[in-house]
């Protein structure tokens, strides 16, 4: 845990957000700003920068099948959806709290941007 990190923080309910799904390595809540109709992101309750500070292939593999649970849970998983995690600063990170993006509910181009 990080005293100061934001989804540690959300985490331990001292910051609100509309939480999704639990699991025991995991919480899922919904993005403030959303990129698509569904935007979850799922966290490992354990504080973990990001997907290069990850070593416990437990709390990623949970991580995943979170995101796939979520999207089945949110009515996306057969139209489609993208499991998106940025790492680092030029990748788009600007949490560092390790989190996968669930993003579905409209077409999504690729590549990406
Ligand atoms: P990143 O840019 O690090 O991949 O993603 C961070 C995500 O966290 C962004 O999509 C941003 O909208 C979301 N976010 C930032 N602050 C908050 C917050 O206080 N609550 C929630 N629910 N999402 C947040
Ligand atoms: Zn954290």
């Amino acid at each position: 845990m990080s005293e100061s990190c934001l989804f540690c923080r959300i985490i331990r309910r001292e910051i609100p957000a509309a939480i999704v799904m639990e699991t025991e390595h995991c919480v899922a809540f919904r993005d403030v700003n959303p990129q698509a109709p569904v935007h979850v992101l799922v966290v490992p309750r354990e504080h973990v920068a990001s997907l290069d500070a990850a070593d416990d292939a437990t709390v990623v593999g949970d991580v995943l099948l979170a995101a796939a649970r979520v999207a089945r849970q949110e009515g996306i998983a057969s139209t489609g959806y993208r499991t998106v995690l940025n790492t680092n600063a030029g990748a788009g990170q600007t949490v560092f709290h390790l989190h996968a993006h669930v993003l579905g509910g409209r077409p999504l181009a690729w590549p990406p941007g």
